[in-house]
């Protein structure tokens, strides 16, 4: 009900239908969809709400129509710039009365907005969160009757959330400054914990929590392994799914801007209208690709995570991730871009055991508390034990958010493709032996030849560990299948820093559950791995690793040459 701070007309319809004859006479949409209309009739009761809707949900109108209805003036906080223009252009373009703030606006162009809104003819004012940091502004918003505050994008609070602003941390105190003022917080993404911090954070106590479901009916999901270490059939993968699907808009992410630019120039050779984007632009260079990505029939985006947030194309047919994203709430998010419409996308994404390499090293190299450090590496190896398990793929994520009664999709590539899984526990505690044993000083290469008892440069010692051919019964290529395993499980690390990676054990509980037999460990013995390049017939010779590939064909050589040596000097020492 209504608190007495709302002054909604007894005789009036009651307030959503009110709402709702709001957002067909101006968005023109005939009925609310998902949690829409319930976290619409909190705000308009004047309480605080989170409300984590999907990508695409509608999370805009939750707080643009209970400004529009309850008196005063709706203060929007947004992250980008780029976001504030885009709303407040499509809001003026329907009649509503919204401005934004920000630092390119003019000292008359201020003034303009600060008349307009003491004479109560403004609805909703975008601001940034620096903006909202002068104490000028909040000194005249206190002047002026606010009917909601409202923070758009609100993981960027927290430090556990995949997109981490500081500025945003200071929104706590809009609650002291504005007292009585309803808020309210939405976000696309945010895991259970991702939501606690952001509550906290924005001091939202008490605050109702929407969380609608997950589920994206119309995505179909799937994930293939790299062939590790070789960009070069990676980008061929990456040109090969773009035409399979040519004609259809898209968005391509890789981890670089080097990366970025180097694929979008592979597309555009394969006759792909790619269009490269990232922070290395200047805002000009980006606004006019991001013009073209919207206008151009078929364009395909090729971008760092600069690219999307905010971004409203709704017939986006695909996403692909050339290398993967940071964590399982990024997937969600950047996949989320495609098939906003509702009608079927794509989402593939690539992934490589030097994929989590690289994204440890770049955690490492960022500045961070530990204890933050920790989360975001944990959340890294969710995310790659996520691609690399069995379970459907909409399912392991809607119940990495909290959503226990999720149903398997029927559609992902594990649903369509039931992997065969093999109990490998015994050959888990093995390689991890092994990799114990030899100190972790060695690469993949040298254990699996350790396990396979052919180390040809056997030190003195080694051949009497416990673990030297202690793997004969399991082939070289199942030995390079279990140890991928075992590092998108965690539970062996790929040190990047030296020049060749080196094999360490994950972290110590998690590996001794695996030697107590604790934890149990099953690999795929069907692998979905591509082979774009590869001309060989027989899969027991294909192999992720091109380097291994050319380090066996090596031994296969030196063993022919030392065999052509024997052979050669038995015949002299006959003669
Ligand atoms: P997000 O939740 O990602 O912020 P937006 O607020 O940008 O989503 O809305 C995405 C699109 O969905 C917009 O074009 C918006 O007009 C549309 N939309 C919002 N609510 C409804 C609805 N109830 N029915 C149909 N379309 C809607
Ligand atoms: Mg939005
Ligand atoms: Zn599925």
């Amino acid at each position: 009900m209504p608190t007495d701070s709302v002054s909604i007309d007894p005789l009036a319809p009651d307030p959503l239908t009110q709402a709702r004859a709001t957002l067909e006479r101006i968005w023109g949409h005939s009925d609310f969809r998902g949690l829409q209309a319930e976290v619409i009739a909190e705000v308009l009761a004047g309480r605080d709400a989170l409300a984590v809707l999907p990508t695409g949900g509608g999370k805009s109108v939750c707080y643009q129509i209970p400004a529009l209805l309850r008196p005063g003036l709706g203060l929007v906080v947004s992250p980008l710039i780029a976001l504030m223009t885009d709303q407040v252009e499509a809001l003026r373009q329907q009649g509503v009365a919204a401005a934004r703030l920000d630092s390119s606006l003019s000292m008359d162009d201020r003034s303009a907005i600060w008349r307009q809104a003491a004479a109560g003819d403004l609805d909703l004012l975008y601001v940034s969160p620096e903006g909202l940091a002068q104490p000028h502004l909040i000194d005249r918003l206190a002047n002026l009757p606010l009917s909601l505050i409202a923070i758009d994008e609100a993981h960027c609070v927290s430090q556990w959330g995949h997109d981490f602003r500081p500025d945003y941390r200071a929104l706590g105190r809009l609650r002291d400054l504005f007292p009585g003022v309803p808020r309210i917080a939405v976000t696309a993404t945010a895991d259970a914990r991702t939501r606690e911090d952001i509550l906290a954070s924005l001091r939202l106590e008490g605050a109702r929590v929407f969380v609608d479901s997950f589920a994206r009916p119309n995505l179909q999901l799937s994930a293939e392994r790299k062939v590790n270490g070789s960009r070069a059939r990676t980008d061929a993968r990456v040109t090969e799914l773009v035409l399979e699907r040519r004609g259809r808009s898209g968005v391509v992410y890789c981890g670089s801007r080097d990366g970025c630019e180097r694929v979008a120039d592979t597309l555009v050779a394969a006759g792909v209208n790619a269009i490269a984007y990232h922070a290395g632009f200047d805002a000009r260079a980006r606004d006019r690709r991001l013009e073209r990505f919207l206008a151009e029939d078929g364009a395909v985006m090729v971008a760092t995570i600069a690219f999307g947030m905010g971004v409203d194309k709704p017939d986006v047919r695909f996403v692909i991730h050339a290398d993967p994203p940071a964590s399982i709430e990024a997937y969600w998010q950047e996949i989320g871009r495609a098939g906003r419409d509702g009608e079927p996308a794509d989402g593939i994404t690539l992934y490589g055991p030097s994929d989590i390499a690289w994204s440890l090293k770049r955690l490492d190299s960022r500045p961070m508390v530990e204890e933050v450090k920790a989360v975001q590496v944990r959340k890294a190896r969710q995310l790659f034990a996520m691609l690399d398990g069995a379970t459907c793929r909409p399912q392991a994520v809607r119940r990495y958010f909290g959503e226990a009664s999720a149903d398997v999709c029927g559609v992902c590539d594990l649903c369509m493709d039931p992997p065969t899984l093999s109990d490998t526990t015994v050959a888990a505690q093995k390689a991890l032996a092994a990799v114990q044993r030899l100190g972790e000083r060695f690469g993949r290469t040298r254990v699996i030849d350790h396990l396979l008892g052919k180390t040809k440069d056997v030190r003195a010692d080694e051949a009497a560990l416990s673990t030297w051919a202690i793997g004969r019964d399991i082939s070289p290529d199942g030995w390079r299948e279990i140890i991928d395993h075992l590092l998108f499980e965690g539970l062996l690390v790929e040190d990047a820093n030296e020049g060749k990676p080196l094999l360490q054990l994950g972290e110590a509980e998690a590996v001794r559950a695996v030697y107590r037999g604790q934890r149990t460990i099953h690999t795929r013995r069907a692998p979905r791995v591509f082979d774009a390049s590869s001309r060989s017939g027989n899969p027991r010779q294909r192999s992720r690793d091109g380097r291994n590939v050319a380090l066996d064909a090596m031994d296969a050589d030196a063993r022919a040459v030392f065999e052509a040596l024997r052979a050669w000097r038995r015949e002299r020492a006959a003669e």
